[in-house]
């Protein structure tokens, strides 16, 4: 079967890629090894979306980029009239994954887009500078091979790239990851987001947790629902049962030391240690740090960021360096399309990009504007 784009990874910027790929009327594929779309959204059990509006609490909210996130926000608003929230020094737009999951759902209704979920074994023949197949496995078994036009990889930590032999750039050191746990039955204290992070601090400090527990968060989860978050920052390395032993340890100590914790009941945790930074496109640009301190403009500016690089240290937990306030910068097209595969393009996680510049441009809002513009282009060189 040929499809004008494929795109595999359907999270904060694969849905959008295909979204708007096929709106500019390009027959599309999205691939996507989970049953649901979402990523890293529902994967995180819900995060705030950040990157959605300028960096200047001092003003009302100002969306940073048109289409599909302006799209987005105003669905959100449909559902919660009030949804931005100032975090600090930035706004951030709250959204649960359940609505996270139906604006995508709505963008994925296309005559044009076909969705195949629960792929595995992807597999991709490259010549000549050019992806020529992809071979995947249905969640029934069958093998498929599909002949693309163009590729977009949104699949947060690089694999099709690393597949087609395309240029990439690989971290030689990773952030703080995460795992999050969901838990119900925690009693009413407005004070709870300072204590829990402020007692699991004084206890990595005492040796009683590991060191990576100080810079644990604590959340009450949307009015009316009963539950309330642990997210946790796990090294990289971590697997997933190492970590929830660990969140477990934590949630005891915590119902030992705070009586809002007494009845509280472990729900869901997240699926697996979550990555914030993995191997990614090189680029015919790599946006870095200076781009962003500069609030630096590019000629072919594809997208506006603005939310702060957000590194998560190792050793010190979470550094952030913000640009002047208010201020954005541009992701020119460049960084989305590849050195040296024609027809190989990337969005989310996966864009030519430093670490310190990732860190920043990593984040949802901006994630789904650069898988809209990956998209487009795509769309508009498939021929
Ligand atoms: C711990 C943590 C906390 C975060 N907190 C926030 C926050 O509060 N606010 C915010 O805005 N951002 C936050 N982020 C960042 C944000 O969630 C991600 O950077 C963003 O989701 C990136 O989008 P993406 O499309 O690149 O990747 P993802 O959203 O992760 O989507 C990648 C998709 O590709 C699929 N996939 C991967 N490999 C394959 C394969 N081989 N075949 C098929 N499918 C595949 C995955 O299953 C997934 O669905 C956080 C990230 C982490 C790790």
């Amino acid at each position: 079967m040929k499809y004008d784009v494929i795109i595999v990874g359907a999270g904060a910027s694969g849905v959008p890629a295909a979204a708007a790929a096929a709106r500019c009327g390009a027959r599309v594929l999205l691939l996507e090894q989970c049953a649901e779309p979402g990523g890293l959204m529902t994967a995180g059990l819900g995060f705030p979306v950040c990157g959605l509006f300028k960096n200047d609490i001092t003003r009302p909210p100002e969306l940073l980029n048109g289409g599909l996130p302006e799209e987005f926000y105003a669905a959100v608003c449909k559902e919660d009239r009030d949804p931005v929230v100032a975090m600090g020094r930035v706004y951030v737009c709250r959204c649960s994954t359940g609505l996270f999951r139906r604006i995508f759902r709505r963008w994925m209704e296309n005559i044009n887009l076909t969705f195949i979920s629960q792929v595995t074994g992807i597999e991709v023949d490259t010549a000549a500078g050019k992806i020529e197949t992809l071979r995947f496995r249905t969640a029934g078994g069958e093998e498929q091979t599909v002949f693309p036009g163009q590729v977009i990889d949104c699949t947060g930590h690089g694999s099709v790239i690393q597949l087609s032999g395309a240029g990439r750039i690989v971290p030689s050191a990773l952030p703080l990851a995460g795992f999050a746990v969901r838990l119900k039955g925690v009693g009413p204290d407005d004070l709870l987001p300072v204590k829990v992070p402020f007692l699991l601090r004084k206890a990595a400090g005492e040796g009683s947790l590991p060191d990576w527990c100080a810079f644990t968060f604590f959340s009450y989860g949307l009015p009316g629902s009963g539950e309330a978050f642990l997210k946790f920052s796990p090294p990289a390395a971590m697997t997933a049962e190492q970590a929830a032993g660990t969140a477990s340890r934590a949630l005891t100590f915590l119902q030992e030391g705070l009586p809002a914790f007494q009845t509280s009941e472990t729900v869901e945790t997240s699926p697996a240690v979550l990555q914030r930074e993995g191997s990614r496109l090189q680029g015919e640009y790599v946006l870095c740090e200076e781009d962003i301190r500069a609030c630096r403009r590019f000629e072919d500016d594809a997208v506006r960021g603005g939310w702060p690089m957000e590194y998560w240290d190792p050793e010190k937990g979470p550094q952030y360096i913000f640009a002047e306030e208010g201020g954005s910068y541009g992701i020119p097209g460049r960084c989305l399309h590849s050195v040296n595969v024609h027809n190989l393009w990337a969005a989310g996680r996966c864009i030519s990009a430093t670490s310190g510049a990732l860190s920043s441009a990593r984040v949802i809002g901006t994630a789904m504007a650069t898988g809209e513009a990956a998209g487009k282009a795509a769309a508009g060189s498939f021929k």
